[in-house]
């Protein structure tokens, strides 16, 4: 068969050669060990975190062996994508600091000489591949009206191909020039597809970087690499891509394991030298149902990377928590060097975990506590003002208008050796000092202690002196709790209990409770300096 003259009818406006195409992205130069990896996000107007934390291992990977990390953006799936969708990409990669070498600006300037770095951009190179494989008999045109949907194309697979169903060869794969040539002239489109060497009966065998050897069925299926709106699905663009590109490391998650048998048939079937990949697990959840499932937006809002400026998590919380599941290390780290930056922590493709990480957003949230907990007053302020302007306007009004109140507030229990560490996120402080802005309820006392709290309310409210230490103001407590009957000793208490009203535990949760509307609270000495007298005093005033 004249697969030249196939391939010159179908892609007649083609005449640029692979060779032409090879010469303009020469092989990179690099130093030994030095690894070229990639983010290649589809552009779906939000990241995932599953496909950040590939993200996240490629751009380590990379950063430790001086290499290159470049951005392609992977267009080609216009159902898929969505307005702004890039602006996205750059937005939540920028607010975590990830700096590519080579990407594509947001108003269409290539930063790197292997562009452009943007897939549908790339569509003449697609072609000038698909040609070649056309005109070398691998690849043939297929008019099936479904390539994508392929009901048509499963129907006639079925009369044609039914007694073999370990391979899914084409109906169009054997069409001759005279037969393709009445499908042109009658205006039909055609997808390309790959004609497949093998018989469904082989396997192939491929080294990952996590997984070792892999060995899986051949793919047998003449796939789509062109679509018949001339665009590539993914498999495609890849070979193409990440060759030309000079990626030396594929890091991508594991669902792809399943389809690079085809992947490798492609590299084969375009001579190209096969890529090396990194398959690394997918982030899962334990479902409602107790079973582990992969994490998702539809279900989980912590798959979206947005929730985490939305709740207000400092991106280093987020990118430590990351970095502890890759490599458990991390944390014995950290703790080592409770002052370095986490980009000084290094670690290679031996060090990466191989096993499917739970999101664990309560580790988070612990990551994040140490973290806010060593900052001081003033950072805190300034982060949390920078998340109000954003996402709660009419907070960052009140912080503005009460700076040195709000930075007061905030060095309670901080700024010391032993410093609370209970803040995780900017969201949730206004709730966690929610009685530092109104006053408090008391629904937290219990009936049976509403009137003791009323009596020594009472009493102590009469004592009251505004403190100058944390010792004067427990003593008035205790003073007053002991005049009232309550024990102030705690052994005496225990021993009998009856003989009391309480103890001084229970007149400190009282004025706790009054103070706060809470059972517990951070130091209540400081809250009591940064709400001042006049507040303290009113406070002291309500019963129940
Ligand atoms: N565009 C693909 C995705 O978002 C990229 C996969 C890869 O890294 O090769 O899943």
């Amino acid at each position: 068969m004249d697969y030249q003259k196939i391939a010159d009818l179908l892609f007649p406006e083609v005449t640029t050669t692979t060779e032409e195409i090879f010469a303009k992205y020469p092989k990179r130069n690099l130093k030994e060990g030095q690894v070229v990896s990639r983010f290649a996000p589809s552009p779906t107007g939000f990241i995932h975190i599953g496909n950040f934390f590939q993200m996240f291992i490629s751009y380590n990977l990379t950063r430790v062996s001086d290499g290159v990390f470049f951005l392609r953006i992977e267009d080609t799936d216009s159902k898929r994508e969505k307005e702004q969708a890039k602006e996205v990409v750059f937005e939540i990669l920028n607010k975590f600091g990830i700096k590519f070498d080579e990407f594509q600006t947001l108003d269409g300037k290539d930063i790197g000489e292997y562009g452009p770095y943007v897939q549908s951009q790339r569509v003449d190179i697609y072609k000038i591949f698909a040609k070649k494989l056309v005109a070398e008999g691998k690849a043939f045109p297929c008019f099936c009206k479904k390539t994508e949907g392929k009901e048509d194309v499963l129907k006639l697979r079925e009369n044609k191909f039914h007694e073999d169903d370990e391979k899914e060869y084409d109906p169009c794969r054997d069409l001759s020039y005279e037969e393709v040539k009445k499908h042109i002239d009658n205006g039909e489109k055609f997808a390309i597809r790959l004609k497949t060497k093998n018989t469904g009966k082989e396997r192939v065998k491929f080294y990952d970087l996590i997984k070792g050897e892999i060995e899986a069925k051949a793919n047998a299926k003449d796939f789509v690499i062109l679509k018949n709106d001339g665009i590539p699905p993914y498999a495609f663009a890849h070979a193409i891509d990440d060759t030309l590109m000079g990626t030396t490391i594929v890091v991508r998650g594991e669902d792809y394991i399943g389809s690079t048998p085809m992947h490798i048939e492609l590299f084969d079937a375009l001579g190209f030298k096969p890529t090396t990949y990194c398959h690394n697990p997918l982030i899962c959840k334990i479902g409602e149902n107790g079973n582990k499932r992969k994490i998702s937006k539809r279900y989980d809002p912590e798959a979206d990377m947005r929730f985490y400026f939305e709740k207000g998590y400092l991106t280093r919380s987020v990118l430590e928590y990351l970095l502890n599941i890759i490599n458990s290390g991390f944390e014995m780290w950290r703790a080592n060097n409770p002052d370095k930056d986490w980009s000084e922590f290094k670690f290679g493709i031996n060090d990466i975990t191989a096993v499917g990480p739970i999101f664990d957003l309560v580790k988070l949230n612990d990551i994040s506590k140490n973290i806010i907990g060593t900052m001081s007053a003033t950072q805190l302020y300034d982060l949390w003002l920078a998340w109000a302007e954003e996402f709660n306007k009419p907070l960052a009004k009140v912080l503005k208008e009460k700076k040195d109140f709000s930075t007061a507030m905030l060095n309670i229990d901080r700024e010391t050796p032993k410093p609370r560490k209970d803040i995780f996120n900017m969201s949730m402080i206004e709730e966690y000092f929610s009685y530092m802005f109104k006053k408090p309820t008391l629904n937290e006392l219990s009936e049976e202690d509403k009137e003791k709290f009323n009596e020594f309310m009472d009493e102590y409210q009469k004592a009251f002196v505004f403190p100058n230490s944390n010792e004067e103001w427990f003593n008035l407590v205790k003073e007053v709790a002991g005049k009232l009957g309550y024990a102030t000793d705690n052994k005496a208490y225990k021993a009998n209990p009856e003989a009391f009203k309480g103890n001084v535990a229970k007149a400190c949760e009282f004025v706790r409770i009054a103070i706060t509307g809470r059972k517990n609270s951070p130091t209540l000495y400081e809250i009591i300096k940064v709400l001042g007298e006049k507040e303290i005093k009113d406070r002291l005033s309500v019963r129940v």
